[in-house]
Order: C-alpha cells, then sequence, then structure tokens
C-alpha cells in the first residue's frame, strides 16, 4: 500500500467522525505524493504525521443569557493547527452546522492558505453553533462577551489571531474585541476585520474580491489573454462578489450575471454595480429587485441555472458546492475559458475534473482568495507598528502578493510535472515552505 493510504487509514481510524476533515487531509495528501518521493527526508521525520494533527485544539462552554432571561449553552471551538511559519491565523465561524470536523477542515486548508500568501502567518480556525441570524444585537453581544471570555486566554498578538468568517462580521469582531480589550487590558492587534476607527486596515473588505481578480489576471496572461471584453459571471452578491464584480469592470470585462441565495439576474447590458451595492449593502434588498431600477433585465428564481448564462469567465463568489459537474460541463461547451474561485470549494471534485481535463484555466479557492487572509496578515503588520497605510498602499501590496501565489502555485506545478494544473500546484507550495520550517524546528 502506498505511503499515503497507509497513512490515510491511520488518519481515518484516529478520526472516524469527521467527514470533512477526512475529505480535505485526502485532498491535500494524494496531491502530495510527487513531493514525498522527492522528500524522503519528511517521511523520515514523520512530517505528514505531524502535520495533519492540530497542535491544540479547544472546545469549551459558552453560556449566555437570551432577551426572554433564559439560559443558552453553546460549543466554542477554536482549533490552532499550525504554528511553524507564524501566530495561528484564521477565522470565527458562527452557524448551526459548525462542529470539530468543519472547524478541523477549515484550519487544515488555512495552513496552506496562509503559507501561500508568503506571510508569517500559521494556520487555524475557530467558531461556535450559536446562530446570529434572528437574534437581537444585545443577544449576540452577550454571546460573543461570553465566547471571549473563555477565548481570551489562548489568543494573542503574537499567539493566534482570529477574524470572521460566516457570520462573523464588524459587528461581531467588534463586541469581541472590547471584552478582549477589557479582560487583559491590553490594546493590540488580537482581532483582525476590526473597524477603521480602530486598528483595521483599509482595503479589506475589497481585498478577497480584488485579490481574486488580480490572481485571474494572471491566470489569464499565461495564454495571453486578458479582462478586455470578456463576458464574465458572478455568482453570489456579497462582499467577495461585489468587489470581484467592480475590478473585474475595472479591468475592462463585463459582468451579465450576478445571484443570492434566491435566484440570479441577468443584464446583458453590463451589471450596474451601484444599484446592486445599493440594494446589497445599504438596503438588504434581494437580486430580484434589480429590474425594478433596470427593466430590461432578467431574473430567474434558484440560482444553479446561473452556468447556463454563456462567459469567457466564471466567478463563483457564493458558497460551497455550487459548480457541480453537470454545470460545468455546460460552462465548458458553452465556451467559459476561465474559472476560479472566490468562495471556498464552490466546486465540486467532479467539477474541478471536468475543468482540468478540458484545459479551462482553474484557480483553487486556496490560491484564488487568499487576498482576504492577506490583507488580515497586513493589518497585523499595521498593527504591531501602530501605522496605517493608505487604501492604495495596501492595494499595491494585496496585487503583488496574488501575482506571487499565482507564479508560485504556477511553477511548482510544473516542477512537479504536473504543468497548468494550480490544485496540484497551490498545495505543493504552500506545503513545501510549511514542511521546511518544521524541518528545521526538529520533532516538535
Ligand atoms: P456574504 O455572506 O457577504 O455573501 C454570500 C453571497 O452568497 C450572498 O449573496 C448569498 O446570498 C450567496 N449565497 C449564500 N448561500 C447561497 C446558496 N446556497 N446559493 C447561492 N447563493 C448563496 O459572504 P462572502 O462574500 O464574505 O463569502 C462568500 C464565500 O467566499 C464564502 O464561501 C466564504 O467562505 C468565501 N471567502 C470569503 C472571504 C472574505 O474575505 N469575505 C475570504 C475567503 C473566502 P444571500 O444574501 O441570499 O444569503
Amino acid at each position: 500500500m502506498s505511503y499515503v493510504n497507509t497513512l490515510m487509514e491511520k488518519i481515518v481510524q484516529r478520526n472516524p467522525n469527521e467527514p470533512e476533515f477526512l475529505q480535505a487531509a485526502r485532498e491535500v495528501l494524494e496531491s502530495l505524493e510527487p513531493v514525498i518521493e522527492r522528500h524522503p527526508e519528511y517521511v523520515d521525520a514523520g512530517l505528514f504525521e505531524r502535520i495533519v494533527e492540530p497542535e491544540r485544539q479547544i472546545i469549551f462552554r459558552v453560556p449566555w443569557v437570551d432577551d426572554k432571561g433564559e439560559v443558552q449553552v453553546n460549543r466554542g471551538f477554536r482549533v490552532e493547527f499550525s504554528s511553524a511559519i507564524g501566530p495561528y491565523k484564521g477565522g470565527l465561524r458562527l452557524h448551526p452546522s459548525v462542529n470539530l470536523s468543519i472547524i478541523k477542515f477549515l484550519g487544515f486548508e488555512q495552513i496552506f492558505k496562509n503559507s501561500l500568501t508568503g506571510l508569517p502567518i500559521g494556520g487555524g480556525k475557530g467558531g461556535s453553533d450559536f446562530d446570529p441570524k434572528g437574534k437581537s444585537d444585545a443577544e449576540v453581544m452577550r454571546f460573543c462577551q461570553s465566547f471571549m471570555t473563555e477565548l481570551y486566554r489562548h489568543i494573542g498578538a503574537d499567539t493566534d489571531v482570529p477574524a470572521g468568517d460566516i457570520g462573523v462580521g464588524g459587528r461581531e469582531i467588534g463586541y469581541m474585541f472590547g471584552q478582549y480589550k477589557r479582560i487583559v487590558n491590553r490594546y493590540e492587534g488580537v482581532l483582525t476585520g476590526k473597524g477603521l476607527t480602530w486598528g483595521g486596515s483599509l482595503a479589506r473588505t475589497e481585498a478577497t474580491g480584488y485579490g481574486l481578480v488580480y490572481f485571474v489576471d494572471e491566470m489569464l496572461k499565461t495564454r495571453g489573454e486578458s479582462f478586455a471584453g470578456k463576458r464574465v459571471v458572478v455568482s453570489g452578491s456579497g462582499n467577495v462578489a461585489i468587489y470581484a464584480a467592480q475590478k473585474v469592470k475595472e479591468l475592462g470585462g463585463e459582468v451579465v450575471a450576478m445571484s443570492d441565495s434566491n435566484g440570479y439576474f441577468v443584464d446583458e447590458k453590463g451589471v450596474n454595480l451601484d444599484t446592486i451595492r445599493l440594494l446589497k449593502e445599504v438596503q438588504r434588498k434581494r437580486c430580484k429587485d434589480y429590474l425594478a431600477m433596470h427593466d430590461h433585465a432578467s431574473y430567474f428564481e434558484g440560482c444553479d441555472d446561473i452556468w447556463t448564462v454563456p462567459c469567457d469567465i466564471a466567478l463563483p463568489c457564493a458558497t460551497q458546492n455550487e459548480i457541480n459537474e453537470q454545470s460545468a460541463r455546460t460552462l465548458v461547451a458553452n465556451g467559459c475559458i476561465a474559472v476560479a474561485e472566490g468562495a471556498n470549494m464552490p466546486s465540486t471534485p467532479e467539477a474541478v475534473k471536468v475543468f482540468l481535463d478540458n484545459k479551462v484555466l482553474f484557480g483553487p479557492g486556496k490560491a484564488a482568495n487568499a487576498g482576504g487572509v492577506a490583507v488580515s496578515a497586513l493589518e497585523m503588520s499595521q498593527n504591531s507598528m501602530r501605522y496605517s497605510w493608505t487604501f492604495e498602499e495596501v492595494d499595491a501590496k494585496l496585487k503583488d502578493i496574488m501575482v506571487n501565489i499565482h507564479k508560485k502555485a504556477y511553477e511548482a506545478a510544473n516542477d512537479y510535472g504536473f504543468s497548468g494544473n494550480l490544485v496540484v500546484g497551490a498545495n505543493i507550495a504552500g506545503f513545501l515552505k510549511v514542511a521546511d520550517a518544521m524541518y528545521s524546528h526538529g520533532i516538535v
């Protein structure tokens, strides 16, 4: 049996109830087979056995009192996966589906994503099964304060720096930061995604969307192409989607369709981004309402068929598994030349295979959406320096980072005989830096 299969058996035995984590571990380990062949010293040092075991995982009780005066209890998690190249870094997710398997899967992926940014950040992830939907501000605040009353002892600006994720935006980061500061009596950059008046970084809001488009621009250059004149479909209409669409337009492309969880609209004249921002960021309305302001556009219930809209470039920026094999085939049949993941894991493994088999340029989320965490790391740097860079300075650094991530993934794929396969390239490039650090640190 191959080394990876034997190792996977051990991982399955040790983590039997963690399907998401096992899926992520298998995907990464299988793509590292050529590294294992070239670096037998990593096997001798037990490096693969160690990297799949979190350095520390903390599970804790989060009691809080709701508006009716009733006691509620949630479960909190923080998985500190790898500090080989820097303090643990990764978001906090508040969603009823959160469990140890999901947090471990996300934390494991985060190790390689963070490494790819070239910045000194390790991998971690956390959260709780608390559902912020339908809760009052006061309830969210009491939950966040209780959550931080335990978490504070495990984190710190040089130890572990959480950020937002699903269900954790500026409001939640604010409540958590306030409680942390009160307990430790120190003003430090212990969380990222902070408000601009209290330590946040300019361009963090735009970072993931802009970064995605900078990354795609690099992919296109490898085929002598650019965004100019291209038809682009962007799924979602949230943070990542809106700023990806804005940057596409700036680079000369035309976004013709966007969606939310109810449906999608098509505007052949090009999506009006002022309208989308007004609807989503100010009025909190639905994509359907776009038609009231642009009656030449069309709206369709359900989001799956957005991938039937003919396009040159597809940017899935909504949610996991939103492109299945059939949608991937439709995209290919309609002449799509590039797909890049703004969301985490939006393409099923079968869809990824269709793209790779058909030589569609494909940017995996681990590389393509790393702009968000990269600017979070820049927020840490600015906090340490007690200094703020301008929007233009942060944006220029973000662009450099995304160009470099593409270069590293592209070159690693070539070097290991998988030319053009950025899935394998991103896993290998992300892994090698962490592996080198782990090897230097001895058996720890
Ligand atoms: P938002 O919550 O701002 O936006 C999500 C968008 O996707 C909304 O338009 C939402 O519609 C839509 N959506 C949600 N579920 C579905 C569904 N089942 N089908 C179709 N559309 C759906 O999130 P973000 O933009 O921040 O995140 C989007 C993705 O990007 C996530 O996978 C996230 O993990 C990933 N990501 C985000 C980063 C960031 O910096 N924000 C960094 C790296 C990755 P509705 O309003 O109806 O719910």
